[in-house]
């Protein structure tokens, strides 16, 4: 039985989901004004292994990770500049240009770190309507009034204001700085819509001006929509980001619902670089993509699965060296078992289940990683004093290299160049490759659409090759 942390309870929970067999998660996702960095990798594999464990266990997911593409203002402020529109400036493009740019980035970071796609990814520019309308609900019920055309969250209407993060509303009273922004009844409102200034390049028509939705709604909205106007699962997200931004998402959609926004929160630690905080003003900041560059996306990924997900983890030459060699002992014991497994059949006397059970337990206890990966190295220890006394047979390897296989369903390494694609995918693009050489094109166009809806492209190369990815961006699945 999975037992899961829960941010909103400060406790370890049994995890049952609201529909048996069905998960319904959201994810806070980046937003799209630079490449990622470290921190966003570190989020978003372990959010993929809680993810691929639920999988694991029987569930089927459905994975909701947003594109922030509008709204999140430079130093997460609640007037001035959209973080995208000063790129844009500065860079003398397109704001549309800049997010998809960086869409583009993190998705190709993802692909190499073997985080699967999500069953979804929407962003605010698409779902402008919607946030519209939202907010005039919250007007409507009385969570939220106009000034001046922008609109704020009354706080002081939410009394359980505060409960994710555990700040008292009469405290942060006290620690609010002297407002600047005079258009608040309290300092501690916050703004659902922005009224533009004519110098602001993205803006929509609304009822109460032209202008922009603030940064928190988008999540409210695009849950709500995607997850079924409901309580959803598990919300997930970073940790940095538990106040304001997820504990106004709390409000504004338990305040629309009339019920909880989700049942668990799930949140994820930061990285340090050699145990400073990393910070675009400190010059210190690891882009993903350099650190996957120099170790390698499988030593990444390990190397994340190696803390749990609530520690903060450090980011330096001897930890990330650390995950080379282990992975280079995966790989390895991975080599040996399918050599020793392709003899003829034989008897067995190998016990698998003792792993399996104490790597589900580690999984079981708030998705234990360094544990669950100790279980891996004590199996490949094990096995290999067993092959030093010749005492593993053929078919002790094919169970063993079974095994492997389903826990590195949740682990998600690539080892050895592989890519992770279904069986089922294989065979298509086979039988596409036959009708390409066939110049049956009409066949081939078929099936290229079949691989497509299953959520993968194949992409031809200039060498009469091809590629096989996961498809990012998949349209809704309702
Ligand atoms: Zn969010």
């Amino acid at each position: 039985m999975l037992n899961l942390y829960n941010t909103l309870t400060r406790k370890k929970e049994e995890f049952v989901s609201i529909n048996p067999g069905k998960v319904s998660m959201y994810v806070c996702g980046p937003t799209v004004y630079d490449h990622c960095h470290l921190g966003h990798g570190r989020g978003y594999v372990a959010m993929d292994i809680l993810r691929r464990y639920l999988e694991y266990s029987g569930y089927e997911v459905r994975y909701i990770m947003n594109y922030t593409d509008v709204g999140h203002l430079v130093n997460d402020a609640e007037v001035g500049e959209d973080k995208i529109e000063r790129k844009a400036k500065a860079e003398k493009v397109d704001p549309i240009e800049i997010t998809n740019t960086y869409i583009r980035s993190a998705e190709d970071d993802f692909t190499a770190l073997n985080i699967k796609p999500a069953t979804f990814n929407p962003r605010p520019t698409q779902y402008i309507a919607q946030i519209i309308k939202f907010i005039q609900d919250l007007i409507e019920k009385g969570y939220a009034y106009e000034v001046n055309g922008s609109v704020y969250f009354s706080v002081e209407k939410f009394p359980e204001y505060g409960k994710l993060s555990g700040r008292k509303i009469e405290d942060m009273l006290v620690g609010a700085r002297v407002e600047i922004n005079e258009e608040k009844k309290s300092p501690l409102d916050f703004a659902l819509w922005i009224k533009a200034t004519s110098e602001h390049i993205l803006k929509w028509e609304s009822h109460w001006s032209l202008g922009y939705p603030g940064w928190h709604i988008e999540c409210s909205v695009m849950s709500c929509d995607l997850l079924g106007q409901d309580t959803f699962d598990i919300h997930g997200g970073g940790n940095e980001n538990i106040f304001p931004h997820n504990e106004n998402e709390v409000a504004q959609s338990e305040a629309y619902l009339g019920k909880k926004m989700a049942n668990f929160w799930t949140l994820w630690n930061m990285v340090l670089t050699d145990g400073e905080k990393m910070s675009k003003s400190k010059g210190n900041q690891t882009n993903l993509k350099d650190a996957l560059k120099k170790y390698g996306p499988a030593a990444i990924r390990l190397w994340i699965a190696s803390s749990h997900y609530r520690s903060v983890m450090n980011y330096s030459e001897e930890s990330l060296a650390q995950a080379k060699a282990n992975l280079q002992k995966i790989n390895d014991f991975v080599l040996n078992m399918e050599a020793l497994a392709t003899s003829e059949n034989s008897d067995s006397s190998f016990d698998i289940k003792p792993y399996q059970e104490k790597f589900e337990t580690a999984m079981d206890n708030d998705i234990n990683t360094p544990v669950a990966l100790s279980v891996l190295y004590e199996l490949i220890t094990d096995t290999n004093k067993l092959i030093v006394e010749s005492a593993l047979s053929a078919q002790d390897a094919k169970k063993i290299l079974a095994f492997w296989k389903r826990i590195n369903s949740v682990f998600g390494l690539v080892l050895h160049g592989q890519v992770e694609i279904p069986q089922e995918i294989t065979d298509l693009v086979k039988e596409r490759e036959l009708a390409r050489k066939n110049k049956d094109f009409a066949k081939s166009d078929q099936l290229r659409d079949a691989i497509d809806k299953l959520g993968y492209i194949v992409e031809d190369t200039k060498d009469n090759n091809f590629i096989i990815k996961p498809a990012r961006n998949a349209s809704p699945k309702k």
